[in-house]
């Protein structure tokens, strides 16, 4: 067995974001050193949506804003037009359904959704908003409920939370809704290609529906169809967006998987659910000796999954024989000075509301 260089602290100390966090501090890494952390945007979803639909049209984009009223398809089974309530049916040579969970250019087409209940179990969520306190945490919150969990997302105009529940009881919601997990069995077909949450909807444990689906628009760009159409552009999006949804799935289900908590019916359910092959053999791979192998459309990278798997507590048996030669002592120095190099970065940087208000009045 390869030595160890034994360290009490948790994989957190080593990053950047961990020792910011709790201080309440936020700004970017300097240019040379991106690496060194790896931040998200908060955004309210609301705002994000006028601020794209502003760049949209300045760049040319036509927008009409109808009800889709009815779906027709030809002889083949493809568009033919969609007829939208109140105004001219449109036509295409290509159409994209984002149309959200219910897909409903999708399904009009015959697309099934493959359910991921069985690993999935949230069927309810619930919507509220906090009055916005003194500071803006730069962190989204996820925490266990008895019967669920919950997400407290930081806002300029207050946390936004939601609540994934078996149950719709959902205390001090503002508005319940139904909730689903799952893919479209094909989320390209005949000349519709579903993006977002038409194509897939992933319990956000992870936060990466937007992610998806920028995948979702990057993925078409790359296989545009040329004029006259090309099935294999359609066979090729289906499976590496099916890969990615699945991979999207597994870094939910790690969180569901690795929770350790036993004291409710809900949580027991969770920790003898099943999970995918691939998610298995990351666990055991990093148990054993700190590997994590990636599948090829894997949506998170290495240090993501070693982060999912620390904080759950799960951390290698033994180190990787690569490291064989390695003097733990030295090792342990490194780190040491790491940390401490991280968390004097840390304490100066400004606090995340003061970056913001910069961000926003560069001048001022
Ligand atoms: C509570 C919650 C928390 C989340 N947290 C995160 C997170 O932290 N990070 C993250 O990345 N993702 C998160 N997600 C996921 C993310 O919000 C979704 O993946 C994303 O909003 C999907 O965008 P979309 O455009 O595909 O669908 P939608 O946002 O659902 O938009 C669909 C649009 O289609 C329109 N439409 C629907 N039917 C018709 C019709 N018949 N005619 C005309 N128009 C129609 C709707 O009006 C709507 O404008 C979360 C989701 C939920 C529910």
């Amino acid at each position: 067995m390869a030595p160890r260089a034994e360290s009490k602290d948790p994989l957190n100390a080593f990053a950047l974001g961990a020792h910011a966090a709790p201080l309440q501090k936020f700004a970017l890494p300097p240019r040379a050193r991106e690496s060194l952390l790896h931040y998200g945007m908060h955004v309210d979803i609301t705002r994000y949506i006028e601020a794209l639909r502003t760049r949209a049209l300045a760049r040319g984009v036509k927008r009409i804003e109808a009800e889709i009223a009815g779906v027709l398809l030809n002889g083949e089974g493809a568009v033919a037009e969609i007829t939208l309530a109140g105004a001219p049916a449109a036509e295409a040579d290509l159409f994209l359904d984002c149309t959200g969970a219910e897909a409903r250019v999708l399904s009009a087409m015959g697309a099934a959704f493959e359910d991921w209940d069985a690993v999935s179990p949230c069927a309810f969520v619930g919507y509220g908003r906090n009055a916005p306190g003194a500071e803006i945490a730069p962190f989204t919150t996820i925490a266990a409920r008895d019967d669920g969990w919950m997400q407290t997302i930081p806002l300029q105009s207050g946390d936004a939370w939601a609540i994934f529940s078996e149950s719709p009881n959902i205390d001090g919601a503002e508005t319940i809704h139904p909730f689903r997990s799952g893919v479209r069995d094909t989320m390209w077909r005949g000349n519709c290609v579903g993006v977002g949450d038409a194509a897939g909807v992933v319990e956000p444990l992870h936060g990466l529906g937007l992610h998806m689906a920028h995948r979702g628009v990057l993925r078409l760009l790359s296989l545009l169809p040329q004029p006259g159409g090309e099935a294999s552009a359609g066979a090729e999006y289906n499976r590496l967006m099916r890969n990615e949804f699945a991979s999207a799935r597994d870094a939910a289900c790690a969180h569901y998987a690795l929770a350790q908590r036993t004291d409710t019916e809900f949580w027991r359910a969770r920790a003898a659910a099943p999970y995918s092959a691939a998610l298995a053999r990351k666990i055991t791979q990093f148990k054993r000796r700190g590997r994590i192998p990636l599948e090829d459309e894997d949506v998170l990278q290495e240090s993501d999954w070693a982060a999912i798997f620390s904080a759950h507590g799960l951390w290698p048996e033994r180190s990787d024989l690569s490291t064989a030669d390695a003097d733990p002592a030295a090792i342990r120095a490194g780190l040491e000075r790491m940390k401490a190099g991280l968390a004097g970065m840390a304490a100066s940087m400004p606090s995340h509301r003061a970056f913001i208000q910069d961000s926003l009045n560069p001048a001022g």
